[in-house]
């Protein structure tokens, strides 16, 4: 049971996204920048992302019409302009993740500005286009996020989880949509294996790693809610997992009651109902915390 579910468009059950983070080889180089370049295998894995991972997941995007969301640090940007190319071409939606995969927490407030303002530059260079979406690197939102994303015009964040559906963060200094995500929906749990990063958890198999996710969907689904997968083009766009995407979308695409749908357009979606007065969503006042909790 949902409280307050959303009306989607046309009728739709539910609302469903697959979002990607493009890090790529940035988390490698934000964590052991001193000697990143001597450490070829762990930039090998990030680069699949880009050059085999993307090409294979907008083949199948292509073939069933989706348009959906890739969130990419703007190092990557400057870095992989082909894929960023390839992406745009197919129409989807490429958000802001940063600068270099930084952490805005351990950033402080000036140097994830910083962060977020070279990001945009990528952006007004490659892109063509100012992002709508922000997906803080670690999911690490600061409490002055919020506050550095409205003065730059952002539209949406997705790296909150106080709920199942989206919702808005209401600042003094203005709003966002809230797009939210948990770990559930994220595949670096049952996928990712990074030594360099103290990341070491047994690999799952791709149809044991993914049903957890399918679980997730079919929650929301029987709420009218809204599933959305954080996801990573070097970890579920391997051959193997995709895979299986590929064929879980073919049968719940065919369900022909799922609205599949960028996060642009899920958080347009519901700022849209709430300015025409049909719809109340829950509001977050932020910051949570002004200081110290004692
Ligand atoms: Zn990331």
């Amino acid at each position: 049971m949902i409280q307050n579910p959303i009306a989607w468009p046309n009728g739709a059950k539910c609302a469903a996204a697959i979002s990607f983070d493009m890090d790529a080889d940035s988390l490698i180089h934000i964590a052991k920048p001193d000697d990143s370049y001597n450490r070829s295998y762990p930039i090998s894995m990030g680069r699949y992302g880009p050059t085999v991972g993307i090409p294979r997941i907008l083949e199948t995007y292509r073939r069933y019409g989706l348009k959906q969301s890739f969130f990419v640090p703007g190092w990557c940007i400057e870095h992989y302009p082909e894929t960023i190319e390839a992406i745009l071409k197919d129409g989807h939606e490429i958000g802001h993740h940063g600068w270099i995969h930084e952490d805005p927490c351990e950033a402080g407030v000036e140097a994830q500005a910083a962060a977020l303002d070279r990001g945009l530059e990528a952006f007004d260079k490659i892109v063509g286009q100012r992002p709508r979406g922000y997906r803080a690197p670690l999911y690490n939102v600061s409490k002055d996020t919020p506050r550095l994303l409205i003065e730059r015009g952002f539209a949406y964040d997705s790296s909150m989880m106080a709920d199942d559906i989206p919702y808005m963060l209401q600042t003094n200094e203005g709003e966002l949509v809230e797009v939210p995500v948990h770990w559930g929906v994220d595949d670096w749990p049952p996928f990712a294996h990074y030594a360099e990063i103290d990341y070491m958890m047994p690999v799952r198999g791709p149809s044991a790693g993914l049903a957890p996710f399918w679980e997730e969907f079919e929650a929301a689904y029987e709420a009218g809610g809204m599933w959305l997968a954080v996801w990573h083009p070097f970890l579920t766009g391997r051959l193997a997992r995709w895979r299986e995407v590929d064929r879980w979308l073919e049968g719940v695409i065919a369900r022909g009651d799922v609205w599949f749908a960028s996060l642009e357009e899920i958080a347009a979606h519901v700022k849209s109902l709430r300015d025409a007065g049909e719809y109340v969503p829950r509001v977050e006042n932020l910051p949570y915390f002004d200081g110290p909790v004692s």
